[in-house]
């Protein structure tokens, strides 16, 4: 999934959250920031394993939406992980369980997206500027819902 639905897709659960006051939107936009920074390990996948362009931003995202060159996933993004990460966070829940909370669902919303792929799916491919860019027609879709969810959880 790209980037913004992993921003998107948290944000938008935890909107409904700050909408009934049970967390700030401060913390709601943080949630969707945490669903995003999943995938920071790609870039530290990319430092690791990378040959050439070792640093750059841009290689990095062009191997993970077009290149594959080697698996960007780190143990975050599998089942051990998962259990470390739910370990934290139901320690951080002791301290904080609003921060816990948001950790959890940026976290486990970004898995539920990258473990859901759907076979055959339409992909819309074009480049901007160096970069690549891919995007099913399904994610489109989800991006159009999401965003009139998040619409309608503001102006009701
Ligand atoms: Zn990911």
């Amino acid at each position: 999934m790209n980037i913004y639905t992993h921003f998107l897709f948290p944000f938008v659960i935890a909107s409904v959250l700050a909408k009934f006051n049970i967390i700030s939107w401060k913390l709601a936009f943080v949630c969707g920031l945490i669903g995003m920074f999943v995938d920071v390990d790609h870039y530290i996948e990319q430092i690791i394993h990378s040959k050439i362009n070792r640093f750059s931003l841009k290689s990095a995202w062009n191997n993970a939406i077009r290149f594959h060159r080697f698996n960007q996933r780190s143990f975050i993004h599998y089942g051990i992980g998962a259990l470390i990460l739910t370990f934290i966070f139901l320690i951080l829940a002791f301290f904080s369980w609003r921060i816990a909370l948001i950790s959890a669902i940026g976290y486990y919303s970004h898995l539920l997206l990258d473990y859901t792929s759907f076979k055959r799916e339409k992909v819309i491919r074009w480049k901007l500027g160096g970069l690549y860019m891919k995007e099913s027609v399904i994610e489109l879709l989800l991006d159009l819902i999401l965003i009139l969810i998040l619409v309608f959880v503001i102006y009701l």
